[in-house]
């Protein structure tokens, strides 16, 4: 595999030791250190983030959490693709591979649940230090809930600041939120680009829409 992006190789091993198979199809995938091009079947380095960096820095956010092997159609058919972008592709939709957020490996669902970088906010009413607490916050992926993939924070976990802005995106979401049943429980939701919010206690959750 070429690895013109710096990564360690003990880090790189790690990586290929978690993704066994491509962690958007699951093909397995066969490695061809000296092939020129991409061959489908070859594993292939992905960016799970196609803004980049691309080059490794672990201070920044390129660490073995947004990087992944993903197999070489699967690689030139996101090219750089928005992931929930590319799921909607008539690639990923075809019925012999159905690639979406529920399908893809763990580390993919986690990825796209806790993505720090939310590009464009199509919501202006929401002030820019609820923009920030949203943005800035340490999302955790619910590891004990795989078949809901989701992502939450802990009010608790938070500065005297943030918790004042997330009572007020509380009330927010109440005020705005629409209804809809989660178990047998309803709570309020609130979409914001391409993920939905909603408040259980003082935790808040985000998953796609
Ligand atoms: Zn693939």
């Amino acid at each position: 595999m070429s690895n013109k992006y710096g990564i360690p190789e003990d880090e790189l091993k790690k990586i290929r030791a978690r993704d066994k198979a491509c962690v958007y199809c699951h093909k397995a995938m066969e490695e061809y250190s000296h092939a020129k091009g991409v061959s489908k079947d070859k594993a292939t380095i992905e960016h799970l983030n196609k803004d980049g960096p691309f080059y490794w820095n672990k201070s920044i956010i390129f660490d073995s959490s947004t990087v992944a092997i993903c197999c070489g159609s699967c690689n030139s058919s996101r090219g750089k693709k928005e992931l929930l972008d590319w799921f909607k592709t008539q690639y990923c939709i075809n019925r012999n591979r159905a690639i979406n957020e529920n399908t893809v490996t763990e580390l993919v669902r986690e990825y796209i649940c806790t993505k720090k970088y939310l590009k464009t906010f199509t919501i202006d009413q929401l002030s820019n230090q609820l923009r920030q607490l949203i943005e800035n916050s340490k999302w955790t992926f619910a590891k004990t809930m795989p078949g809901i993939p989701h992502c939450y924070i802990v009010k608790d976990n938070l500065s005297e600041a943030d918790k004042e802005q997330f009572d007020e995106l509380k009330w927010f979401i109440r005020k705005n939120g629409y209804a809809e049943n989660f178990y047998p429980k309803q709570y309020k939701y609130f979409n914001i680009n391409n993920y939905k919010y909603w408040l259980v206690g003082n935790i808040l959750n985000r998953a796609t829409t």
